[in-house]
């Protein structure tokens, strides 16, 4: 299936249908996110979640360097307010969650490449190097050295299965899935969660709250180290709430709290404007959309398409960064070609 594929994609480019494509969409602005990169060497604590290493990362600028224009989020905005002239086949590179690799092994390939990418912070976890509940139970759940572990779960059981890696990694994949059905509000999700976390580091002993400031998967840059990489490398600074809250599971005054306090700490941190936020998990709904309204001009999802004039500037839509072997795969993935045909 796969060299079915990869013929069809091929064939698809030799016969100039990815460039029609491409064409006929020139003047919508394609935006792509990604959290961690990782270097190809193994890591003291390699994370369950997919991670994008520098190798695929650069495979993919080079591949998009050939089709598309890398601009800023700020100017991309400019550009879907009409406030300056489009510019063809436009693309914006967004980091999300503020992890310090984005500086220490990202910004010189975006150097190279003269990309201006925006990181969007979680203001607590940056000012504290607090790691996400979901980096902190993914290493505490690889540091059990028991075949299984069961936890409750909203009075049910749950078994963590971790005889080897593939296995945890697809328990921990339901557990996630289950967390975000039962849980209907945020907070109580990062409450029951952090005592979770709290049971598993007390039988095992390890904690990576403990080893964070040098673990690279997982260490958060700090305030300085952001305000170097904006004067320095000019990254743009967005905001991604306060506690990485998700805002349709939030009540009302949780959302202002986050929304503010996340522009506030940002602004005064790093003496630039916030005006840019990006919603924690893609939770939103109209309720906190409203919300987010007041404090920002803009926001961004994690839905799927490209970005024009005339769109929802608090509902910006994104890609997941495209990696492949083959630089076709990279450019199909998120080409406007594939938006018709999914259409
Ligand atoms: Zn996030």
């Amino acid at each position: 299936m796969g060299l079915v594929k990869t013929i069809i994609i091929k064939l698809i480019f030799f016969l100039k249908i990815y460039n029609l494509f491409h064409f006929l969409a020139r003047y919508q602005i394609t935006i792509l996110y990604l959290h961690g990169i990782q270097t190809d060497k193994p890591s003291t604590w390699q994370p369950l979640r997919e991670q994008t290493t520098l190798t695929e990362l650069s495979n993919t600028l080079t591949s998009l360097s050939s089709q598309y224009t890398f601009i800023s989020l700020n100017k991309a905005i400019q550009i879907l307010k009409k406030e300056i002239p489009p510019i063809k086949n436009a693309l914006v590179i967004t980091l999300d969650d503020g992890y310090l690799n984005n500086i220490t092994l990202g910004a010189a390939l975006f150097k190279k490449f003269t990309i201006t990418p925006t990181i969007f912070v979680a203001t607590e976890h940056t000012s504290c190097n607090k790691p996400f509940w979901f980096d902190r139970l993914d290493y505490a759940l690889q540091q059990i050295t028991q075949p299984e572990f069961t936890v409750k779960l909203q009075n049910k059981p749950f078994t963590f299965n971790c005889q080897n890696r593939a296995l945890l990694k697809e328990t921990y994949q339901q557990f996630r899935t289950k967390i975000k059905r039962e849980f209907t509000n945020d907070e109580v999700m990062r409450s029951y969660l952090d005592k979770l976390c709290h049971k598993i580091e007390t039988t095992t002993g390890k904690r990576l709250t403990d080893i964070i400031s040098h673990e690279e998967n997982a260490c958060l840059a700090s305030w300085q180290q952001l305000k170097e990489a904006q004067q320095n490398n000019n990254f743009e600074i967005g905001s991604h709430t306060v506690n990485h809250a998700r805002l349709a599971l939030s009540t009302k005054e949780t959302i202002e709290f986050e929304l503010v306090k996340a522009k506030d700490t940002i602004e005064k941190k790093l003496n630039i404007p916030c005006s840019n936020f990006c919603y924690p998990d893609n939770s939103y709904n109209n309720e906190s959309l409203e919300q987010v309204k007041k404090y920002y001009s803009t926001a961004l999802t994690t839905d799927v398409g490209l970005n024009k004039i005339g769109d929802n500037l608090l509902r910006l839509k994104r890609f997941n960064i495209p990696t492949a072997h083959i630089s076709e795969k990279v450019l199909f993935k998120i080409s406007a070609l594939r938006q018709f045909i999914s259409q």
